[in-house]
């Protein structure tokens, strides 16, 4: 790509704007939850439709694919994806905003609808580059990302083939509006849940001798459980074991039978998650029985590995952010590393790519929430930057 073709790209984004703006709003008021994306995948649909491209719906249930063929292709073109997610949350709104969610216990309350209509306008823009693009691009509008985990199914049913590289951006209040993070390698960590299980033998409160008691089972296991983090992995990479719900008993004078504990793994290796998840299983069942009891390990479906960015894709996008906000704006350190889980990564394990994330902290608007609240809200100044770093990037790999 010329240098006169970089510096209309800005010009171009910016004629998108007040439709990229006025379609996250339309968005936003009308949030859907995981694998209800109906309303979205069909606005997603037609837009891509009327576009031209090669356009497949009901790709896991509601999400989308389309396919822009460039303009300027050679044989062996290579093919880049870009991925957004749709799904809103089970929130109620607190925000006293016009564009208000108008349906009651949902909210796009992590950015979703930021990331829906950044991507459709990057379609806009580079349908409008086609000729130039010396490559194809994939669109994938995917559906349940929080919680059920809709980019999994979306890899098995072929969202990602013939692709070559996959890039995608997360909207981030924790990071000032105008920057940029990125960074090669890890970058959002591993996550699965888990429910543990322990039986005893109930009886009298003043009998333990002749119950087993699965309270006191399920204090050594919470003990034990965290020494896997303090002994067994290794402190220059960070995991976590929370346990967030313990359920026993019924009242001070009876032993029960059972208590029940749930939980998250966080890591940042797909080693370490394999290690973990193995040694949970076996120091819970090991304790349990060693004290009389016994106790089943059951793991949620949906977990996810980590996101883990390629080195080569990475410099690519960091690149695309060098340009659309300067140097002084992008951050590489560890600070934008994320505990949280994006199923991003299921994606990104199919294909070598790079997930960045875009700030949108601006407490002068209030848009400092966290992610989830119900007052989490995003600078939508941040929007036209997170489509000039991904049509750039797009752009770059391609040639
Ligand atoms: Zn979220
Ligand atoms: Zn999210």
């Amino acid at each position: 790509m010329s240098i006169s073709h970089s510096d209309t790209l800005k010009a171009l984004i910016d004629e998108y704007v007040p439709d990229l703006v006025a379609t996250r709003r339309d968005l936003h008021e009308h949030p859907e939850l995981a694998f209800e994306e109906v309303r979205t995948s069909g606005i997603v649909a037609r837009r891509l439709n009327a576009l031209g491209m090669e356009v497949q719906t009901g790709v896991a249930r509601t999400g989308v694919v389309g396919l822009l063929r460039g303009g300027a292709t050679r044989p062996g073109a290579k093919t880049i994806a870009i991925r957004a997610d749709m799904d809103a949350l089970p929130i109620d709104e607190m925000n006293n905003v016009e564009y208000r969610s108008q349906i009651e216990g949902k909210m796009h309350a992590c950015g979703h609808d930021g990331h829906t209509a950044i991507l459709l306008t990057v379609a806009d823009v580079l349908s409008k580059r086609r000729a130039e693009l010396a490559g194809n691009v994939q669109f994938i509008f995917q559906p349940a990302e929080e919680d059920i985990g809709g980019a999994k199914p979306m890899v098995e049913q072929g969202a990602v083939k013939g692709v070559d590289a996959i890039i995608g951006l997360h909207l981030i209040s924790d990071i000032p509006f105008g920057r940029v993070g990125v960074r090669a390698g890890e970058i959002f960590a591993s996550a699965d849940d888990y429910m543990l299980t322990v039986t005893g033998r109930g009886g009298h409160a003043a009998s333990p001798h002749e119950a087993i008691d699965p309270i006191v089972i399920t204090a050594h296991i919470i003990t034990a459980l965290q020494t896997l983090i303090s002994r067994e992995t290794s402190p220059f990479q960070p995991s976590i074991i929370t346990i967030g719900e313990i359920k026993a008993g019924t009242t001070f004078n009876i032993i029960p039978e059972k208590a029940l504990m749930r939980g998250t793994v966080r890591t940042f290796s797909s080693i370490h998650r394999t290690y973990l998840m193995r040694r949970i299983a076996e120091v819970a069942s090991g304790i349990a029985s060693a004290l009389g009891g016994s106790c089943e390990l059951a793991w949620q479906p949906g977990g996810c590995p980590p996101c883990h960015n390629d080195p080569a894709v990475t410099a690519v996008v960091r690149q695309a952010v060098v340009a659309t906000v300067g140097e002084q704006m992008l951050d590489e350190d560890e600070s934008i590393m994320s505990t949280g889980a994006d199923d991003m990564s299921e994606f990104l394990q199919a294909v070598p790519g790079c997930y960045f994330v875009v700030g949108t902290r601006n407490e002068a608007k209030g848009t400092h929430y966290q992610h989830h609240h119900p007052r989490f809200n995003i600078d939508e100044e941040a929007l036209p930057i997170g489509v000039e770093v991904l049509a750039r990037a797009a752009i770059a790999y391609l040639s």
